[in-house]
């Protein structure tokens, strides 16, 4: 067990609000939690804070933070001081909608995070409540209806300065990477909890600092990451990489663009890490060139485009 209990939730920034609002409420079908100078609250029907997507209006597309819940009270004192230590540490703030005090602080490539433990708890409207306690929600079959918020992808300029810094501060664990023929190091996927990815880094293709790959939300069935599909090409959505499966982590996937221009995923599958001392797969260039889990070749944007765009450079897919 590490000091972080799990990733989440995380802020979005959109220059399109409504479009992306949208996005999120009728295709992914998430329910609007409440809104607050300029930012909406929205959240899966699985997931058991009050929000786990914070969107927020801004000029540019991109992450505005991501939030990392420690274990204990205690856990979260040794998060911070090893974050501290390493000098990227910003402060508390009194914390957020639904949590207590926050620290702050940035990963060697700029992207901010903040560490916290107290939440309240989801208490659904009459409306949303559902049959059974074991679940903090009613299901909504609306859109896609995801069920929770599963992971991040950001792009860095250097991997391993970043990948090291959330081992060694975070307390994170690395399941599995890409080192390619000189060395360099092109992407970790890395899991606070046994599920196969959580907080990945994947390199930025433009040396650029502090953008998003991609957001990731959990179905729990393959045939309803193809019906996002189906709901996506039906809604002018642009998909950027049709269902297939990735080879590293193993999740089942589809890949859009949102009205803001960020990229997202509806996702399932993937695997569990059970065992303690499970060593980090490393892959090699060869062994990546050989494509995703069917052989099935990435689109050329999917390696190249992060939000915020870089302008002149980066091609919205
Ligand atoms: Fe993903």
């Amino acid at each position: 067990m590490t000091d972080i209990a799990h990733l989440g939730p995380v802020e979005l920034l959109t220059p399109k609000p409504e479009q992306t609002l949208h996005f999120f409420h009728e295709l992914m079908g998430m329910e609007i939690e409440g809104e607050e100078e300029g930012s909406v609250y929205l959240r899966g029907w699985g997931d058991y804070q009050r929000y786990s997507l914070k969107l927020t209006e801004s000029k540019q597309s991109g992450l505005g933070y991501a939030g990392l819940r420690a274990w204990s009270p205690e856990a979260l004192e040794r998060r911070v001081a090893a974050v501290e230590a390493t000098g990227l540490g910003e402060g508390w703030s009194a914390g957020a909608r639904g949590r207590g005090p926050s620290y702050r602080f940035r990963d060697p490539d700029g992207h901010r995070f903040e560490l916290y433990y107290e939440v309240e708890r989801y208490e659904a409207p009459e409306h949303l409540r559902p049959t059974l306690k074991n679940q903090p929600q009613k299901y909504v079959p609306r859109g896609c209806a995801v069920k929770r918020f599963d992971h991040l992808n950001i792009l860095a300029s250097d991997v391993r300065a970043n990948r090291v810094f959330a081992q060694e501060a975070l307390d994170y664990r690395l399941y599995e990477r890409i080192e390619l023929d000189d060395g360099e190091e092109a992407g970790a996927w890395m899991s606070a909890t046994i599920a196969a990815h959580e907080l990945i880094y994947t390199q930025d293709h433009h040396r650029a600092n502090g953008r998003l790959h991609h957001l990731a939300f959990w179905v729990d069935t393959r045939e309803e990451c193809l019906r996002a599909g189906d709901i996506f090409v039906d809604s002018e959505i642009k998909i950027e990489f049709a269902p297939s499966r990735h080879a590293v982590a193993q999740g089942f996937f589809v890949y859009v663009i949102e009205p803001g221009g960020n990229r997202i995923e509806v996702t399932t599958g993937g695997y569990y890490v059970y065992d303690p001392e499970q060593p980090t797969v490393v892959w090699t260039e060869a062994e990546r060139r050989r494509g995703q889990f069917w052989g099935n070749a990435t689109v050329e944007t999917f390696h190249t485009y992060g939000t915020p765009p870089i302008e002149g450079v980066d091609h919205q897919p």
